[in-house]
């Protein structure tokens, strides 16, 4: 059991254990020696013999419990089932989550604003709250910032600045016949501006356009790729790369937020901290630019403008272009409140 579950105890408890541990409780009480980083210790006396008993989570999330009683044949004795009672009907079943200790991920949220819980006022300005049991940093001064990356900037990434929107030239490469194509859904809100979708369909006769009805694929599934050609196949190789979700995995397992990277709930306007920002690029690019590079001449591309609904007939053709981009570098004043 991974929170204190009524039934479970009962079913880890002889059945006289169990009503044993509510006779005791309904007079007397274990007494809580130390309760800290998800471990309780305990102590209960009962006919003048004295039992410590510890509770405490372990690596998977369970519990390892101890007592020094004889209990063999149940893996709760009469005492630590008294201890997981009394806790429960104190504090309800999640009550290990919240004395565990999250300092270190905590700080880490909290570095994001230049903070830490050293800070004296740091619980004026910010408040964390716990969703399945992991700490959301919640900012309450508006007027605490994100602290911004050193003034190095790397040029975002967007379809209308990597691709030219451009009308197509007719090709004569393809006649018909199954066609991928490679779908930049704008997003207007999140970074890096775009999320890549996939879709099948039926190409047309200059091949530079779909007959009818597209078919969106699930790039995180099993893809048939019979019916398609060798290029399309390669070309689906990079695209799976670039699903959100595998941008997400990658951001997770280099970001200094490891595995919590998300839990930061940011103000609308600002976005992802500058470093996410620049590992999803550091990911992103190299890989947008092989597709480009590779594919350019034989996949089909497509903007789907923001916030129109997904469907073939919102899907504008573009083309892409394997030109670099440029770097730039913005510099700005800060302004400094005078008084
Ligand atoms: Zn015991």
């Amino acid at each position: 059991m991974k929170q204190i579950d009524l039934k479970t105890i009962r079913m880890l408890a002889s059945s006289e254990a169990y009503e044993n541990a509510e006779k005791f409780l309904r007079s007397q009480k274990a007494n809580i020696v130390k309760a800290k980083d998800e471990r309780i210790e305990a102590t209960m006396e009962i006919l003048d013999e004295k039992f410590p008993v510890v509770i405490q989570k372990n690596e998977e999330r369970n519990f390892d419990t101890s007592c020094k009683c004889d209990e063999k044949q149940h893996p709760l004795c009469l005492h630590k089932t008294i201890l997981f009672v009394q806790l429960l009907n104190a504090f309800g079943p999640n009550y290990f989550d919240s004395i565990r200790n999250w300092d270190k991920e905590k700080n880490k949220l909290l570095a994001a604003y230049g903070y830490s819980m050293d800070e004296p006022d740091w619980d004026q300005k910010f408040e964390f709250t716990y969703k399945e049991g992991k700490p959301f940093l919640r900012v309450l001064d508006q007027s605490v910032k994100r602290v911004t990356a050193p003034v190095r900037e790397v040029e975002v990434i967007k379809p209308t600045s990597s691709t030219n929107v451009e009308e197509p030239q007719p090709k004569t490469l393809y006649s018909g016949g199954n066609r991928l194509g490679v779908v930049f859904v704008e997003q207007k809100k999140s970074f890096p501006g775009f999320t890549i979708e996939v879709v099948t369909g039926e190409a047309n006769e200059p091949g530079n356009g779909m007959l009818g009805k597209v078919e969106k694929l699930e790039l995180q599934k099993y893809i048939v790729t019979e019916g398609l050609s060798e290029r399309d196949v390669s070309a689906l190789q990079i695209l799976r790369k670039l699903h959100v979700t595998e941008i997400g995995k990658y951001v997770n397992r280099n970001s200094p937020f490891a595995g919590i990277w998300e839990n930061i709930i940011s103000h609308d306007e600002e976005g992802l901290p500058a470093d996410t920002e620049s590992l999803i690029i550091e990911y992103l690019y190299p890989k947008l630019r092989k597709l480009f590079a590779e594919h350019q001449e034989d996949t089909l591309f497509f903007l789907l403008p923001a916030g129109k609904p997904f469907n073939t007939r919102n899907l504008v053709p573009i083309q892409v272009s394997d030109a670099g981009l440029t770097p730039s570098i913005h510099v700005s004043q800060k302004k400094t409140a005078s008084k």
